[in-house]
């Protein structure tokens, strides 16, 4: 397993900063037992200045907030403290290029009845960006995401993340890198942690919203699409028409912009660093790093 903290390591608890190995957590918690949290996937990175910057911070916060008033918890911060919090943790570990981990979590309650209050822990550990150069080799899952009539899919909630579990560990399992999940109408949904597209011609086509957890690396990559007149189309996506796909890739905070070898030993034909898609994952990279592309770049880009 990772090592996500040591000794020295600080987190941001309810207010104030203390070692991740001193902090208590009720072990009668709501959360515990029943998966009941919202929580948030963010990235920090050294910028070209060799600064470091969150990536989307108030996006993220704010997706936070909007998760927990979807599940009915209390939720007493602002974005901007939080913001704060979090740089401070990021300061505080020495992190740059780094995973940040909020949760919002629920008091001892054994009922399902409301809770008045929620609770925040903030953790970040050193995460490298990733490189992208490897392609992944994807099966389509056995497990479909859950139906958004039981579950309010469009929040990054605990709970949910059992079934992430259960279909990036058969993939594993049965020798593949990752799970793809369709969803209950057995239409293209997404990965277990990232959405994804497919290229087909030199366009990109995604899955429409409903589904599927609205990443904010979904959102960058259609701003990159309408920023590099990449044409870019949400649908609802059958599995043999992403069958037929020149390439595809997973994309989400932890995964940045990765391509797929294949789909069930089917290998998408075209190459990786001929693609649109690889147009997006150099754009991606650019893009959180803040790195300023000049002309003559773009143009052998
Ligand atoms: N789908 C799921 C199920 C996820 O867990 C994530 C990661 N948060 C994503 C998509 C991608 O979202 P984002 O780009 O906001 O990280």
């Amino acid at each position: 397993m990772a090592s996500y903290y040591n000794d020295n390591t600080i987190i941001y608890l309810n207010g104030g900063f203390v070692k991740a190995t001193e902090a208590k957590m009720d072990l009668y918690s709501q959360s515990l037992h029943y998966g009941y949290s919202v929580f948030e996937g963010i990235r920090s990175y050294k910028t070209e200045t060799g600064e470091t910057k969150i990536f989307k911070a108030v996006e993220h916060f704010n997706r936070l907030q909007q998760s927990a008033a979807a599940m009915n918890m209390p939720y007493q911060w602002t974005t901007e403290e939080l913001i704060e919090a979090t740089y401070e943790v990021l300061k505080r570990n020495n992190l740059q290029d780094a995973y940040i981990r909020p949760v919002v979590y629920a008091p001892a309650n054994m009922s399902f009845v409301k809770n008045t209050e929620s609770f925040i822990v903030i953790e970040a550990w050193e995460m490298q960006p990733f490189l992208g150069d490897k392609l992944l080799r994807v099966m389509t899952s056995s497990f479909q995401r859950p139906n958004p009539k039981g579950f309010k899919i469009e929040a990054k909630a605990g709970g949910h993340y059992v079934n992430s579990i259960l279909a990036s560990q058969e993939a594993k399992a049965k020798g593949f890198d990752e799970a793809l999940l369709s969803d209950m109408n057995d239409f293209v949904a997404e990965g277990p942690g990232a959405n994804m597209f497919y290229e087909k011609d030199g366009r990109l086509f995604t899955p429409s919203l409903g589904n599927i957890l609205p990443g904010i690396t979904r959102a960058t990559v259609l701003e990159i699409c309408e920023e590099l007149e990449i044409s870019v189309e949400e649908k609802l996506i059958t599995s043999n028409e992403l069958k037929e796909a020149d390439t595809a890739f997973f994309c989400g905070t932890a995964a940045e912009v990765i391509g797929w070898e294949s789909l069930d030993e089917t290998v998408f034909p075209k190459t990786w660093n001929n693609s649109v898609s690889k147009t997006i994952q150099e754009a991606y990279k650019n893009i959180v790093a803040e790195k300023i592309i000049t002309p003559a770049e773009q143009i052998f880009a």
